[in-house]
């Protein structure tokens, strides 16, 4: 743990960047005893970084590695936390399908993952998932399914304000709306200049998502623009989350994936917000980088055509026609898992490189990000998460 803040430093710890691992971050922080002083660019909550969309799919059985499903399970417990410290509902259980064929990765990394923890995950031919998941039957011949029943749906604007809210209930001392413009870590401590003000602190958490590069030169993180569609069912069929649970599948004679959920209308029991199915295409590198400042907040026209003839293959219960879009930032590493722990130097801890699916973890996350700056060892195997393995 590091010495108590002095007069010598304005705070412990600076968080740049308060998203879905930086406002977990900071808030796991002060339950630590530290003091953190917390920079963020808009309002906790935004859209118009990572993390907004309204819904996140949480999977335990993750098919992108078998070290995920621990830390799946620990960001579930905090979020359940923070769920019962801000009195809204963050997470929704619903299991998850994924659908492919037996050997498939979709397929064989689910297991593999729910074999090395012994989940309990069901298999299921093609007749089972049609018969419990309508909304899933039409299917390539071979199609296997795998229920994970621990699979659900996550509120990511609601929990960031919750971990924010957290955080600062605890003593942290959020800076919105406040750019960090540079940060200069030597041999005491990290100086970091925003366009208010200058502040000493003794350790950085980087937390700033596709922006991470701007702040560790050299940050393997390639940001890049995507579109979000949202679907509803049509006239006289049903989308609904019983139907369509969550789901990553293949697509009918095509050799690729999509993933989602169903509708919940904001008049079904417990729902505070609802919500249309929401179907994305599986985002296949290599990717081209862009400007997380100048993201293209304009969908155009033959832009969602792509999903449009995925959902038409698919799900002939929906309406393929998007009933809302909107533009989100993605940031991918060259092996697409993220980038958790120290780096090469020693006052500067980074947290981010979601490639796609880390909002699910992001409480955990954030805790690991506070163990590595506090000094505290982690009862997960994180290996593969650490930042300097591409050296
Ligand atoms: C379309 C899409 C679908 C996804 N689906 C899933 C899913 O189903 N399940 C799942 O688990 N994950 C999913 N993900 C991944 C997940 O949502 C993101 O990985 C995660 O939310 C990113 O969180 P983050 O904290 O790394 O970044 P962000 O939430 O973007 O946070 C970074 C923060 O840093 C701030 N910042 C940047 N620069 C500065 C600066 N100079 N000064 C101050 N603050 C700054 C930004 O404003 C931002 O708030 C999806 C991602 C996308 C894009």
């Amino acid at each position: 743990m590091p010495t108590p803040v002095t007069s010598d430093f304005d705070a412990d710890v600076a968080v740049i960047g308060l998203g879905a691992v930086g406002s977990s971050a900071a808030w796991q922080l002060t339950v630590r005893g530290l003091d953190v002083l917390g920079f963020e660019l808009h309002e906790p909550g935004h859209a118009l970084g990572g993390s907004t969309g309204r819904t996140r799919l949480f999977r335990v059985a993750c098919l992108e590695h078998p070290g995920l499903a621990p830390i799946a399970r620990r960001a579930r417990a905090l979020w359940r936390e923070l769920e019962a410290s801000a009195g809204t509902p963050l997470f929704m259980q619903t299991g998850g399908i994924m659908i492919g064929p037996p050997d498939s990765h979709l397929i064989t990394g689910t297991l593999r993952t729910a074999a090395a923890h012994d989940l309990p995950v069901e298999r299921l031919d093609a007749e089972e998932v049609a018969r419990r998941f309508p909304g899933h039957a039409r299917m390539d011949p071979g199609d296997v399914g795998v229920f994970d029943p621990e699979a659900g749906i996550l509120r990511p604007e609601a929990a960031i304000v919750a971990a924010a809210d957290a955080a600062r209930a605890m003593g942290a001392r959020l800076r919105t709306s406040t750019r960090v413009t540079a940060i200069t870590p030597d041999a005491d401590g990290v100086t970091i200049e925003t366009d208010a003000a200058s502040y000493r602190v003794r350790h950085v958490a980087v937390t700033a998502g596709p922006w991470i590069p701007r702040f560790v030169p050299g940050a393997p993180v390639v940001p890049h623009r995507v579109v979000m569609t949202w679907f509803r069912a049509k006239p006289g069929r049903s989308a609904a989350l019983d139907v369509l649970p969550v789901f990553i599948r293949s697509v009918p004679g095509r050799d690729t994936w999509v993933w989602g959920h169903g509708a919940m209308p904001e008049s079904a029991p417990g729902a505070s917000d609802g919500f249309d199915a929401k179907v994305g295409p599986e985002f296949d590198g290599p990717f081209h980088a862009d400007d997380p400042d100048a993201i293209d907040r304009v969908v155009h026209p033959g832009e969602t055509d792509e999903i449009h003839d995925l959902v038409a293959a698919t799900f002939p219960d929906l309406d393929p026609e998007p009933s809302d879009v909107t533009t989100c930032i993605m940031a991918h590493t060259p092996d697409n898992q993220f980038l958790v722990g120290p780096t090469a130097h020693p006052r500067v801890t980074v947290g981010g490189g979601c490639s796609g699916h880390s909002f699910k973890h992001a409480a955990a996350l954030g805790e690991l990000v506070a163990q590595a700056v506090a000094g505290e060892a982690s009862a997960l195997d994180t290996g593969f998460l650490d930042p300097r393995r591409f050296g």
